[in-house]
């Protein structure tokens, strides 16, 4: 089996997480996510997690140096993983040039980028189309998007408990445009860079359901 180090690149609401997921699941992937980790080091009281405790007591954001020594230092310490998935690391250019230094210095697995592609738009209308149970304790999501498997019989009542379904408010949307904006920019300087360096890019169609992501995905990452 092939070493994979991959590097799972795209917008909020691309599907992203929920792809990950899956490939742990059902295709033995190991997946790093960098919350996950910042929490583990807090909780045992390394130096990283001191400094990241400090960070977040004095509301700084975590600086990106400490980000990579945190990723660099469990992929050090893991090399019998054969499988790994990057979840939101490297998020800025920084990131990616310190990761990048790791990564040609001798280590064993050779990343390659999965970048999930759906444009702005389509994430918006993604979610404007998602409807939840207002119901604490059932909060199903449907969609009302076609072709997207989850619509509810009936697009105001929840198809288990019939309570009513709510949608998110324009202010919610306009703080999602905000941050895709700003997502966009990172994701630009950062796909520039991986063409830089050569990096393998894999492409995949994010505007289609889950399930053909992923068959996408076992076509073309071997
Ligand atoms: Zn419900």
């Amino acid at each position: 089996m092939q070493k994979r180090l991959l590097l799972f690149l795209g917008a909020p609401g691309s599907g992203k997480g929920t792809l990950a997921q899956r490939c742990v699941k059902e295709l033995d992937y190991e997946q790093l996510s960098t919350g996950n980790l910042f929490r583990e080091h807090v909780v045992r009281g390394s130096e990283i997690g001191r400094d990241i405790d400090l960070a977040l007591k004095s509301g700084r954001l975590i600086d990106d140096s400490i980000v990579t020594s945190m990723v660099t230092e469990w992929l050090n310490q893991n090399p019998m993983k054969e499988r790994i998935i990057l979840d939101g690391y490297p998020r800025t250019l920084v990131q990616a040039e310190t990761f990048n230094n790791f990564v040609s210095s001798g280590y064993e697995h050779k990343p390659a980028v999965v970048w999930l592609k759906i444009s702005e738009k389509a994430v918006i209308d993604r979610l404007t189309l998602r409807l939840t149970c207002s119901k604490q304790g059932c909060q199903v999501v449907y969609s009302l998007a076609e072709g997207s498997g989850c619509q509810p019989c009936n697009a105001d009542f929840c198809d288990l408990c019939e309570s009513p379904l709510i949608r998110r408010s324009d202010d919610e949307i306009e703080a999602i445009e905000k941050r895709l904006k700003l997502y966009g920019i990172h994701e630009r300087q950062l796909l520039d860079f991986y063409h830089k360096h050569e990096y393998e890019i894999i492409d995949l169609n994010a505007v289609q359901p889950v399930a053909s992501i992923f068959d996408e995905f076992k076509r073309r990452v071997r």
